[in-house]
């Protein structure tokens, strides 16, 4: 079966806390974030952008969370307050909610996979089979 797979990567700047943490990371503090985002699928399709069926989704559906945060992204914003109470601000759970937030924008099929790093050895990444 014909599979393709969408790989981009990008950042964006933010400051949080991890909410209760009893160390450092409970203080208000700032991380250059790098997010991975994969999707894959075995068909292509059209776009709001592009009327024929040639692509898996465009880049700028999955590089959302880039923009600023006064343009609907995550640059430049403090996560504690932009994410749902529902999320806390682990690199996991930021994972999820670029995961959630993107799912909703892409046809149902596309398998989506995001990772987050906010230091240059560790990644947190996250799917949902
Ligand atoms: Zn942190």
């Amino acid at each position: 079966m014909p599979k393709w797979k969408l790989k981009t990567e990008f950042t964006f700047d933010a400051a949080h806390y991890i909410r209760d943490y009893d160390g450092p990371c409970g203080r208000m503090h700032g991380h250059t974030y790098r997010v991975r985002v994969e999707a894959t699928s075995h068909q292509l399709h059209a776009s709001e952008f592009c009327p024929h069926p040639a692509m898996v989704t465009d880049f700028r559906t999955l590089r959302w969370a880039k923009r600023d945060v006064l343009k609907g992204g995550l640059d430049h914003c403090v996560l504690n307050e932009v994410l749902p109470d529902s999320y806390e601000t682990t690199a996991e759970m930021i994972a999820q909610y670029i995961y959630d937030k993107t799912k909703k924008d892409l046809p149902e099929q596309i398998r989506l996979k995001v990772a987050v790093s906010e230091t240059p050895n560790s990644w947190a990444e996250y799917e949902d089979d």
